[in-house]
């Protein structure tokens, strides 16, 4: 017999619009043809700015409280790190190690680029949800067999399945 294997159970979470709400510093990022400029989406002061989603927050931090290693899995740029940690503290969010796209990413496509880092993220963790507000975190959580949490509006709207016991709403 060899001895168990036991990996740090781990919840994935997103930050922009899941944790954070960035409606603002989307409206000031897109120009006039509605598209999004991208370096001033990424001004570190704008993302410092973000306001959090208190109700995702909070079943993030029972997550935590029940065990959960948190993970915060962002295509993010890796410029804004120092902001991004800050927020997380300042919003009282969970520590957890911040997986960002680094310079060479930026391009990447989202779900992708996702894709790897969970698949890498799944070496050493046991992934057992994630929890993000786009169709591609979905589609990246599922493709790894992990429960999914859907965000929209600020709010947690669907669980693919019931991870705690008081999450049954
Ligand atoms: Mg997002």
């Amino acid at each position: 017999m060899c001895p168990v294997d036991r990996l740090p159970k781990t919840a994935v979470v997103d930050l922009d619009d899941t944790v954070f709400c960035t409606r603002e510093r989307e409206r000031m990022a897109k120009g006039p043809d509605g598209q999004l400029h991208w370096a001033t989406f990424m001004r570190p002061e704008y993302v410092a700015s973000d306001t959090p989603n208190l109700a995702v927050i909070a079943e993030v931090g029972k997550l935590a409280r029940a065990g959960y290693t948190v993970v915060y899995l962002s295509g993010r740029d890796d410029s804004v790190r120092q902001v991004t940690e800050e927020a997380l503290r300042r919003h009282g969010l969970p520590q957890g190690k911040v997986v960002l796209k680094r310079n060479h990413q930026v391009l990447e496509p989202d779900l992708e680029w996702k894709l790897a880092r969970l698949y890498e993220l799944a070496r050493d963790h046991d992934l057992v949800v994630g929890v993000g507000d786009r169709e591609t975190d979905w589609q990246a959580y599922a493709a790894l067999g992990i429960a999914v949490w859907k965000v929209k509006d600020g709010q947690i709207v669907e669980r693919s399945a019931v991870i705690l016991e008081d999450n049954n709403a």
